[in-house]
């Protein structure tokens, strides 16, 4: 039986029994024994690599499942799971970084490693998310985007809704360029929590702050946000990041709807 060395959840997901999710660490112990790193390269089946995000899931206690995830691309798009029938190795040539469905059973994923995962759930109309929120995607308002389409395809309340940041590059190691800075300047233009001054006219990005005033816009309620707080790149290297190593492997941040 394969075991995760750590398990990262949101302990306000768990106060839901309907829902199972989770956030993959970087090694799982094997049938071996043996202590392995996580590769979820191939994750759509193909049976190129040994299929990684299969026993991720069963380490959720979801047996026999892969994760129904898309071909993630910094964009805006937010992909409609409603055919219980369309198959993994279809959906994952959409091109998009969001993931909704109300469908039971169907486990829906993104993949990270510094960008910043996201699970939302709507508690009322069982519908459930998943979101890519790199700095692209952030400047495009992924998650607002998000919280629109929850509201006009499935009806729901923005304020019902719930948000889960995962774990992402924080503000304390996310340098860039000012001309990145341009984006988020005219969009929250009173707000100032989310950059500060670095070393020779660049600046550290708070990717989290962005999303947080992304979903508070949008009509989340502050009460109905929870995250980690926890950087891929300074607080663990437990986790991957892309920052601090360059070629990596990839978080998978995970869920779904109990069947
Ligand atoms: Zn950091």
């Amino acid at each position: 039986m394969n075991t995760l060395l750590k398990k990262i959840k949101f302990n306000q997901f768990e106060n839901f029994p309907e829902l199972i999710h989770g956030i993959s660490p970087r090694y799982f112990k094997n049938d071996q024994e043996g202590i392995e790193e996580f590769n979820f390269r191939d994750c759509d089946g193909s049976g190129k690599t040994k299929d990684h995000s299969k026993i991720f899931l069963e380490s959720l206690g979801i047996a026999n499942r892969r994760p129904v995830v898309v071909d993630q691309v910094h964009s805006d798009k937010v992909f409609i799971l409603e055919n219980a029938d369309r198959t993994h190795n279809e959906i994952v040539q959409v091109q998009a970084d969001a993931l909704l469905t109300n469908l039971v059973g169907k486990a829906i994923g993104v993949f990270t490693a510094d960008c910043l995962p996201i699970l939302i759930y709507d508690p009322r109309l069982k519908v459930i998310g998943a979101i890519h929120a790199g700095r692209k995607g952030s400047e495009q308002n992924i998650l607002f985007k998000v919280v629109r389409e929850m509201v006009s395809v499935y009806g729901s309340c923005p304020e019902e809704l719930m948000v889960g940041f995962g774990p992402a590059i924080g503000g304390c190691c996310y340098e860039v360029g000012a001309d990145c800075l341009q984006p988020f300047q005219t969009q929250f233009k009173d707000a100032k929590d989310w950059f500060r001054p670095g070393s020779s006219g660049k600046y550290y990005l708070d990717l989290l702050a962005i999303n947080k005033m992304d979903a508070e816009r949008a009509g989340l309620m502050q009460g109905n946000m929870f995250s980690l707080d926890h950087c891929t790149c300074c607080s663990s290297p437990q986790m991957f990041s892309y920052r601090r190593e360059g070629k990596t492997g990839r978080i998978l941040t995970t869920i779904m709807l109990r069947p």
